[in-house]
């Protein structure tokens, strides 16, 4: 069989393909030690080693399977499959509003590259264009990469660059803001850019996807709808995630970007307010504010960017039995603030004593935030909640763990004045600490339940 039936595929793993007469892009059975896989072969991608064979399975997930384990392999079909976007040039239309989309990466970004089986991103207007036309009734779109990476390789530097190419947009009169980036670290970068972008006139809409666009549940197309619509379309200027609210697609929410989380590894419905309700409900058309008390777009706003951030700071994961050496290995390592995230109202067992009481000594500040999530830090109802305040510890209401980091991170790249970082730290910048959790936060409003549903139809009217 000729080479390009196997498409990069080398070694034991080429040996397979070859022997069970199984050419990528065919439809195969293959059995293993472990059960039989069924689904298309893909081309092997540049990252592969030679010890997988890669299938995209019935779910639209690519696997690897080893070849060690491979007992037989059968082909039963094949089809090629073209995963090429067409180019078209995106229309500019007088009475819409103007949306710069900058790209991160992440699987909103990515496409299934036919050629080497791996998964790339695809970004122009003119793609877009290509893949989801909808978008030219929404608004006028330019595009820009800024990064082309999957979101665990987003960090403090990416948090800075993007800020500043924020404010240069906002400066030459762009009318809303939307960021393409990966569902993993998302909620992350919502809280920087709430930190390091303040008093926004636009909105700034950060959108990922949990499936990418060559997979039928993707929910690519419909996010970046979404998204475009709040960004161009909306009247709320801040920095939210805009996904998924059911797990049907029936709408999307917006969520405030210092309150949101990712709370499943694979639904599409997969970000939720965490200690209030969404901000808004979003479709193609329309923007529903829930909350009321919003910051609204307004031209005359004069946009702060403050892109700051001091790198040596960490979290620090309680669990029982914990010992001092992995609080003294942080300090060791000369970090200056660090993230506590204890149990129930907030603590920690008291073997942790020592070392806490060492941080206290070099200068080291520590935070406390919950393992609950929902709810406030209250050291004040336990013995052992008092004694860590009287070490230094300081509670951050509700603040929600990774923002909490974040915001320490952007405070202590501006100061390292402890009354000032504790200052800024306790003062909300926008809702990461907020007086009271709405009595149905906890469950009405995040979708999906029948319940919901029905108290969201009446909010909708
Ligand atoms: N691992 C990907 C990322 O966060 C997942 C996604 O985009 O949904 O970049």
């Amino acid at each position: 069989m000729n080479a390009d039936f196997f498409q990069g595929y080398k070694g034991e793993a080429l040996e397979l393909l070859k022997k069970y007469n199984v050419r990528v892009w065919g439809q195969a059975e293959i059995d293993t030690t472990r059960g039989q896989f069924k689904g298309t072969v893909l081309p092997r991608s540049e990252n592969d080693d030679n010890k997988h064979i890669v299938v995209k399975v019935i779910t639209g997930y690519n696997i690897g399977v080893d070849v060690s384990t491979i007992t037989k392999m059968k082909e039963t079909g094949y089809k090629k499959a073209n995963y090429a976007i067409p180019e078209k040039e995106f229309p500019t239309t007088p009475n819409l509003p103007n949306v710069k989309l900058f790209g991160t990466g992440g699987t909103i970004a990515s496409r299934l590259d036919y050629r080497t089986g791996a998964v790339i991103p695809a970004f122009s207007p003119g793609e877009l264009y290509g893949a989801v036309p909808e978008l030219a009734d929404i608004c006028n779109l330019n595009t820009e990469k800024v990064f082309a990476v999957f979101s665990e390789n987003m960090g403090p530097s990416q948090y800075m660059a993007l800020a500043k190419a924020i404010g240069k947009e906002i400066e030459k009169g762009i009318d809303g803001i939307v960021i393409g980036h990966g569902t993993d670290t998302l909620h992350h970068t919502a809280a920087a850019l709430t930190f390091m972008v303040q008093n926004s006139p636009v909105p700034i809409v950060l959108v990922g996807s949990q499936r990418s666009s060559d997979r039928p549940s993707s929910d690519a197309a419909l996010n970046l709808m979404h998204a475009m619509n709040a960004a161009g379309n909306g009247d709320i200027a801040e920095v939210m995630i805009c996904m998924f609210g059911p797990t049907s697609d029936d709408y999307g929410l917006l969520h405030k970007g210092t309150r949101v989380r990712k709370m499943h590894s694979s639904y599409r419905s997969t970000f939720r307010t965490i200690g209030d309700t969404p901000l808004a409900m979003v479709n193609r058309y329309s923007v529903t504010p829930i909350k009321k008390d919003y910051k609204p777009r307004r031209k005359d706003k004069n946009v702060q960017i403050l892109p700051f951030f001091e790198t040596k700071v960490a979290m620090l994961y309680y669990w029982p039995g914990i010992q001092p050496d992995a609080l003294d290995s942080l300090i060791d390592s000369g970090y200056k603030g660090i993230i506590i995230i204890g149990t129930g109202l907030g603590h920690v067992n008291k073997e942790l004593y020592p070392a806490i009481e060492r941080a206290k000594e070099k200068g080291v500040m520590l935070f406390m935030t919950l393992q609950t999530l929902w709810g406030y830090v209250n050291m004040f109802v336990y013995d052992t909640g008092r004694d860590l305040m009287a070490k230094g510890i300081i509670p951050l209401g509700n603040m929600l763990p990774e923002v909490a980091w974040v915001k320490l991170g952007w405070v202590m790249g501006q100061t390292t004045d402890p009354e000032k970082v504790k200052e800024m730290m306790l003062t909300p910048i926008n809702d990461e600490i907020t007086e009271r959790e709405p009595y149905n936060g906890y469950i009405v409003l995040q979708g999906g339940v029948p319940e919901v549903e029905e108290f969201i139809k009446k909010v909708r009217k």
